[in-house]
């Protein structure tokens, strides 16, 4: 019989009497608010939510759990719902009331608890003059990001945030909190920088902090029916800049919500959003080539390095998205009229947006330090999205992603990146083979029974394989 924690009221009680935090049941009032993720699209059933409060909750979780045949999950936010597979014997374990930030000025660090949003160590870091290699978006999680790869506006010239990572606090299967770096349990280390959540329940994170504190960013709005003369356009300027730039090609529909500024809603346009880590005189000067495209309308400015969340104009709260992303090995002119006859204008595309992000420089190189995803082999990485709201949406935005990812087929690259992955994929996907026969043997090694139930999981290594 499958376990299941609503057996007995008992058993719920029993769990309730161990914790600081909260467990909600199915059969309790606050069920469909408390199972609710980021990604309302996303219908979550486990059999428990728990919101737990402290490293103790996360200790007296894991150890129910294991003791009851119960499988655990960790949610900080819940914007990769989509991500994961049935939640079924499983308690989802909210870390949104983990949410202490610590900056260290002279170290040049920060230490983020499980439940903590980029905004939040974001605007910290910036009283010190400091940045971090935060995500797009404000109230994406810290911990899920970072330990899927985590690519943002200083990508190219900082590499991804799982590559700044000092330490890594966790619980793991056995119900042991590890504070792991690179002298304590350095493979596990390795294995949680990029390998994301399979391999136990991270409690906080500490990272490196950068001397940015400005940044010359904005936006290039243009019509979307140049979308063709722009995309390619911004190919060519990708080949020039330095790797104090990072930048993104896209288009954008933007759909009817009053969160959504009025000249922009129902607008379409073909757009660039760049970072560059320069004054403001360099960056123009690097920006020229495109400004002379004559956009509608055009963002760029010096702005405070923390204003970056803003920059890419990510939903300022929940919402129901269905979308899935992919790497490209390059954008030549084929591959932009084949994202363009399915996506582009014309095509009756339901997609709110799909990105390309510039990737190389820092990205692009390894380094022996680095965690399991050391770089991300591509030239651009996509991702596209649209709203969801019923059923019926669902269907024709996801017929429709996966008619652009078939359409890009013959430019893709070997291996996805994980966090733009928005679907239940498994983990092999994402790494070299080397890299997961690695994985797994961390898996086997931290987590056999398979405890953890996570975004594209990583499954442990056989017995007979583990040397
Ligand atoms: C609007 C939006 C913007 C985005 N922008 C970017 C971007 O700029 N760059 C980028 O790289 N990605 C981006 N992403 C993708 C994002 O990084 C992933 O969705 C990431 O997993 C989100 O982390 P989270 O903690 O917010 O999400 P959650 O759904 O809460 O967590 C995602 C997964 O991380 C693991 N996890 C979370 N917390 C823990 C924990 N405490 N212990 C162990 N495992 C844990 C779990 O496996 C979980 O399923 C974006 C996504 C959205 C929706």
């Amino acid at each position: 019989m499958t376990p299941t924690l609503a057996a007995t009221r008992n058993e719920s009680t029993a769990l309730r009497d161990l914790l600081d935090g909260e467990v909600v049941m199915p059969s309790d009032p606050a069920w469909d608010e408390a199972r609710l993720a980021w990604n309302l699209a996303a219908d979550q059933r486990p059999a428990a939510v728990v919101f737990v409060e402290s490293v103790d909750d996360v200790v007296a979780v894991v150890d129910y759990a294991r003791e009851n045949g119960l499988r655990v999950t960790a949610q900080g936010t819940g914007h990769f719902a989509n991500s994961l597979d049935s939640l079924a014997d499983t308690i989802l374990v909210k870390t949104v009331r983990m949410r202490g930030v610590e900056i260290d000025p002279d170290a040049r660090t920060a230490r983020a608890e499980a439940g903590v949003p980029w905004e939040e160590v974001s605007l910290a870091a910036a009283e010190h003059g400091l940045a971090a290699l935060a995500g797009s978006s404000p109230d994406v999680g810290v911990v899920g990001y970072t330990l899927g790869g985590g690519l943002g506006w200083l990508a190219r010239r900082y590499g991804l945030a799982a590559n700044s990572v000092v330490a890594v606090e966790l619980v793991t299967a056995d119900g042991r909190l590890v504070r792991t770096d690179r002298h304590n349990e350095p493979e596990l280390f390795w294995a949680v920088r990029g390998g994301g959540g399979s391999f136990g329940l991270v409690t906080a994170i500490e990272f490196a902090l950068y001397p940015v504190s400005e940044v010359y960013a904005g936006i290039l709005f243009f019509p979307f029916e140049r979308a063709k003369e722009i995309l390619s356009a911004w190919r060519e300027w990708v080949e020039s800049t330095s790797d104090e730039v990072t930048s993104a090609g896209r288009l954008l529909q933007f759909p009817p919500f009053s969160e959504v500024p009025e000249q922009l809603r129902r607008q379409s346009f073909v757009i660039v959003e760049a970072a560059f880590i320069s004054d403001e005189e360099v960056g123009a000067a690097l920006l020229q080539p495109l400004r002379e495209l004559g956009p509608v309308m055009d963002t760029f400015a010096m702005i405070p390095v923390e204003d970056l969340r803003h920059l890419h104009m990510d939903p300022p709260g929940p919402v129901p998205g269905v979308g899935d992303g992919m790497t490209l090995v390059d954008l030549t002119p084929e591959a932009v009229d084949a994202l363009l006859a399915v996506a582009g204008p014309g095509s009756g595309s339901p997609l709110v947006s799909v990105e390309l992000r510039q990737l190389g420089g820092a990205v692009a190189q390894e380094s022996p330090a680095d965690g399991a995803v050391g770089a991300i082999d591509a030239g651009f990485a996509l991702f596209a999205v649209g709203m969801a709201a019923d059923a019926e949406l669902v269907e024709l935005v996801e017929a429709r992603v996966d008619a652009l990812k078939a359409a890009l087929g013959p430019w893709t690259a070997a291996r996805g990146y994980f966090n733009f992955a928005d679907s239940p994929e498994e983990g092999e996907g994402f790494y070299p083979p080397d890299t997961y026969r690695g994985l797994q043997w961390m898996k086997a090694a931290y987590d056999p029974g398979e405890l953890f139930r996570a975004s594209h999981p990583i499954r442990p290594a056989r017995r007979s394989e583990v040397v």
